[in-house]
């Protein structure tokens, strides 16, 4: 099986107008060297308005940089006000889309059936899906983190074949160490990371879990990183707040110096 190369995406949320996003890449490809890109696959998710000026920046300088979207909808086209599809992405030579984010679960309602037909529609289109799983606090005080996000995946799975699922992204991200500067021990983050691929093994084999990268999502800063980039089953971040940061985002995609 191909190695897991590791994947560090910044998650930008609804922050930064085109232009500011055209001068945020711009700061990134001017610190980015070649080692960087070697190492580490590098990969901004902007909204939907930055993508055609990110893709433009990134096609025309032909930057290392990946870029995709925050959200997808599940259908192709259609009578969805305010929805993006799959192919508009694709289009756009998107590589990823984060799925399932837990914003998107808290503040839009969005269900594990939902999650799997925005996890078909992003793989029918070329898309490499970030699949956004973890448990609320409750959740893991209770002791259930492990049960409750390997029932995220398998919803989000559901109909899934092992060729796709092999090239998929799953983040492991505890809602309650998103934004809250409260990160999840390394040790706590590989316990579930390592239950994910297990988990990918049951429903498919083991070689198609050890290709799937898997991130761990949560708080991520350059002086955090790489302790949890240490852990056997933790194959990348995704980064949200310290993704606005420049330098702190190149700090992160050079955790090992
Ligand atoms: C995220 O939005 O996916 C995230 C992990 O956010 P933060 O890094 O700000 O906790």
């Amino acid at each position: 099986p191909r190695g897991r190369t590791p994947l560090m995406a910044g998650n930008w949320k609804m922050n930064l107008n085109h232009l500011e996003a055209i001068a945020h890449v711009q700061k990134l490809a001017f610190a980015l060297t070649e080692k960087d890109y070697a190492a580490v696959e590098v990969a901004v998710l902007p909204p939907y308005t930055d993508l055609r000026s990110v893709q433009t920046l990134i096609d025309g300088d032909k930057l290392k940089i990946k870029y995709g979207a925050q959200d997808v909808s599940a259908h192709d086209s259609g009578a969805y006000t305010g929805e993006i599809s799959a192919p508009m992405l694709a289009k756009l030579s998107c590589t990823y889309v984060t799925i399932g984010h837990s914003e998107r679960r808290q503040y839009h309602g969005e269900d594990e059936p939902l999650v799997n037909a925005k996890v078909k529609a992003a793989f029918k289109h070329g898309l490499t899906p970030i699949l956004c799983v973890g448990e609320e606090l409750e959740v893991r005080e209770a002791g259930n983190h492990v049960g409750h996000t390997l029932a995220q995946l398998d919803g989000a799975l559901k109909d899934v074949k092992a060729d796709s699922a092999a090239e998929l992204v799953v983040a492991y991200e505890p809602v309650w160490a998103i934004g809250t500067g409260k990160v999840c021990g390394e040790e706590d983050a590989q316990e579930v990371c390592g239950a994910i691929r297990g988990r990918l093994a049951e429903l498919y084999d083991e070689e198609t879990a050890q290709q799937v990268r898997i991130q761990y999502g949560g708080s991520v800063k350059a002086g955090n990183v790489a302790k949890i980039m240490a852990q056997p089953d933790i194959d990348g971040a995704l980064v949200g707040g310290a993704s606005l940061d420049a330098e702190e985002f190149v700090k992160i995609v050079r955790f090992r110096d």
